[in-house]
């Protein structure tokens, strides 16, 4: 018998089959989703390969399998398959994602309770030290494979990477002391929900709204039927107890069931209330804070169905689940449910792919569901089940919108305007807790010069360096270059310098001054750091009772905080100025959201807004907190300009070291793909540089394709990747991402 098996590698030319010879006693163990071990070219030891088909003959002279690891299912392989034409990379990328974490390794220090681990963490980003890889700054083998290997297993214990890297602890110091990594002494529970004592709750009775949305899925899932059903539910209508209720039915059934979350969502808090519903047993818990060894316990724990509720981020939808009864995906219209590393995958698409092969119901859930996703459940391809009123009959906040323009016009300089003030000092009185939110990072602080214009720019990527204020440096957010604060134009030789922009540190500062005897703390990307968790930041401005928190992006996601009455948004602007055509779409939801913060319960909240374009129909839609208005204004911008759900938008992305190389593939790519699919259905736009044309010394190009994507033109679009890379274009990468999340 011949085996057909993909190499693990991520080079895109071994993105295809190589046939081995399957040994008479490996007969009866091989099978389709085997892992392998074969020889393989040059390389002197065998490499690790995956089994996705088996054959009587082969026309090739071939070598034998050498050794067997661990199995896979054929479901898993035909999944995997499916990837990656969907979305342009190996079968062995999509095949690592459904393996169990740090496979090859069994756990070191299982059945221990509590202990400390020493973690290690990149304490550089990525971009960075892959460059200093590829400049040989890096010259250790062991050091790269390190770096390497830690770029997806943050968090791994020093003797998990010698064990899996082949490196040594001395190696792992070399590399904090050169400031490639920090590790950190951690205290870790064996079982993370072992020593949680909540105490249990039962099912609440449901107003008729939840009833009537349990009713629609449950007897979807009675009926073994799949089915995409859409709960578009206001923040606290209600719908985690819905979700509760049909796993417990699910479970009644001996079914298991997936529980999707963004990242950011999966705290404490949100995952007590499963525990407090079910046996902890049950339940398992995946996100990235884990170690690759709790990780690798709660993947065998749903392999062996002990666990029957797996909740977990975009990952988890991979999770080794027999006999699914349901599938929920909560805060759907969250980004990070896309992937956006390779492979490319959308988790809703692999969830709903599931749900049919399962036969059980798909429920998304949202209070400001994506664009796409509610105009389906309109079109009747997803059931839309409606929550209109709050479950605990809090009202929604009195949300108040201030035109930025006037308070300028008024005199006022200061990033508050008269109101926010007012109303922040009145709050501090109260003594109730207030948040305050700036629109995205993007909107740091970075230096020009006033005479000539000249800004700092990173020479590696040409984007403005922002100022960092702590270690005054100037800091590339795309590649961690540095460089020393300038005081003298380089260009003109002034010395006049300014900063500009308003970021949190310098809304903290301002704050500080102006209420001198407010407590506040601030969480974005220079504080939340791994040792000091967004969520210990949040639990602090909870529990200490702290006046003000100030936040990006961070503060917004499902947390809870029954003091806080106030919410002030210090610029809504800064998300409507992407380049992106979901900008409004953004805007809205991450407005609401953030409304959605204040007067949860008892004490009514307050949302103040401001804004320099306060009639921006976002913005408006978001102040009134009217979704339905917001969409039928955003739909029909789209259907004009041709967007998303109209089309598709086909992003294909170029890079390399040589700009002569980057502008003959991408023009060679323009002419086979003008031939093969430019029709009535498709438009391909002209090769472009990217609005960002340089990250880390590599140019960037792109191809803008609109049209509906289907079989058809995938495979005309995986030919034309196959043709690029069986041709000699070593500098240059080549990717293609349908609806991504950037467009940059
Ligand atoms: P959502 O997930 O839509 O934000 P939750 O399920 O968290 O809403 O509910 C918000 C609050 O209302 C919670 O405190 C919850 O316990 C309470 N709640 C939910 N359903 C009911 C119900 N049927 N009766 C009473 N309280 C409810
Ligand atoms: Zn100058
Ligand atoms: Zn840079």
């Amino acid at each position: 018998m011949i085996a057909e098996v993909v190499i693990n590698r991520t080079a895109r030319r071994l993105n295809r089959t190589f046939d081995y010879k399957i040994p008479k006693d490996l007969e009866e163990l091989i099978v389709i989703g085997s892992t392998v071990l074969v020889p393989f070219g040059k390389a002197s030891h065998l490499v690790d390969g995956y089994v996705i088909g088996i054959k009587e003959n082969t026309t090739y002279e071939v070598k034998e399998i050498a050794k067997i690891e661990h199995n896979l299912t054929e479901k898993q392989i035909e999944l995997a398959t499916w990837m990656s034409k969907r979305y342009f990379c190996n079968v062995s990328d999509c095949i690592k994602q459904m393996l169990a974490p740090g496979t090859k390794n069994k756990s070191t220090d299982r059945g221990v309770q509590d202990k400390t681990i020493h973690a290690v963490y990149l304490k550089k980003d990525i971009e960075a030290i892959e460059l200093d890889i590829e400049t040989g700054k890096i010259k250790s083998e062991k050091q790269k494979r390190i770096l390497l290997f830690l770029k997806n297993n943050e968090g791994t214990t020093v003797s998990e990477i010698e064990m899996l890297t082949g490196g040594t602890r001395a190696i792992v110091k070399t590399l904090e002391k050169n400031g490639y990594v920090e590790i950190v002494e951690k205290k870790v529970e064996r079982n993370p929900l072992a020593n949680k004592q909540i105490p249990k709750t039962t099912n609440l009775k449901l107003t008729d709204e939840q009833e009537n949305a349990f009713k629609a899925i449950s007897t979807s899932m009675d009926k073994n039927e799949y089915k995409e059903f859409l709960v578009y539910g206001v923040t606290g209508s209600g719908k985690t107890e819905i979700y509760l209720q049909l796993i417990g039915e699910a479970l009644k059934n001996n079914k298991t069931a997936i529980v999707l979350v963004p990242e950011i969502s999966l705290t404490p808090q949100m995952i007590d209330r499963f525990i407090a519903r079910f046996h902890k047993e049950e339940i398992a818990v995946l996100h990235s804070k884990l170690s690759i060894g709790e990780r690798f316990d709660e993947w065998n724990r749903i392999k062996e169905n002990k666990a029957k509720i797996v909740i977990g981020a975009r990952s988890a939808i991979f999770a080794p689940m027999q006999n699914v009864g349901i599938i929920i995906i909560d805060e759907e219209h969250d980004s990070s449910y896309k992937s956006e590393a390779v492979p490319k995958y959308d988790a809703k698409e692999i969830a709903n792919k599931i749900a049919q092969e399962s036969n059980c119901p798909l429920v998304l859930g949202s209070a400001t569901p994506d664009i796409n996703t509610y105009y389906h459940s309109l079109k009747g391809k997803i059931e839309l089940l409606e929550l209109t009123k709050r479950a605990n009959h809090s009202n929604l906040p009195e949300v108040e919108i201030v035109d930025l323009k006037m308070e300028l016009a008024n005199g006022n300089r200061s990033m508050l305007s008269v109101k926010l003030h007012d109303a922040i000092e009145q709050n501090l009185k109260e003594k109730r807790q207030t948040i305050l939110f700036l629109n995205r990072r993007g909107f740091s602080t970075f230096i020009m010069c006033r005479e000539c214009g000249y800004t700092v720019k990173c020479k590696n990527c040409n984007i403005s360096m922002t100022y960092h204020k702590t270690e005054n440096k100037l800091k590339c957010h795309y590649c961690g270059y540095e460089e020393p604060v300038v005081t003298i134009c380089p260009e003109c030789h002034s010395t006049k310098i300014r900063y500009f922009g308003t970021g949190t540190q310098k809304l903290e500062q301002e704050i500080n001054k102006i209420f001198p005897d407010a407590k506040t703390i601030r969480m974005d990307i220079d504080t939340v750091t791994k040792k000091n968790s967004h969520e210990e930041i949040l639990n602090k401005f909870r529990d200490e009772n702290i006046d003000i928190l100030i936040g990006t992006q961070m503060v917004v996601k499902g947390h809870h905080f029954p003091n806080v009455t106030l919410v002030g948004v210090i610029a809504a602007d800064s998300s409507l100025n992407i380049d992106d055509y979901r900008a409004n779409e953004r805007t809205f939801q991450i407005l609401t959201q953030v409304a959605g913060r204040a007067g949860r319960e008892k004490l009514p909240g307050k949302v103040i807004i401001q804004t320099y374009n306060p009639e921006n129909f976002s913005i408006v839609c978001a102040k009134e907190q009217n979704y339905h208005m917001f969409f039928d204004t955003e739909i029909a911008l789209r259907k004009q300009l041709k967007y998303p759900p109209f089309c598709d938008i086909i992003l294909i992305g170029f890079n390399s070291l040589l700009e002569k190389e980057i502008i003959e593939v991408s023009e060679k790519v323009y002419s086979y793909l003008k031939k093969n699919l430019d029709n009535e259905e498709f438009q391909v736009l002209k090769p472009m540089p990217s609005p960002i044309d340089k990250i880390q010394n590599r140019f960037r190009w792109r191809i803008i394709i609109k049209g509906n994507m289907t079989n058809k033109a995938n495979e005309i679009l995986n030919d034309c990747l196959k043709k690029i890379f069986e041709s000699n274009y070593k500098n240059t990468r080549v990717s293609i991402d349908v609806n991504p999340n950037s467009m940059i």
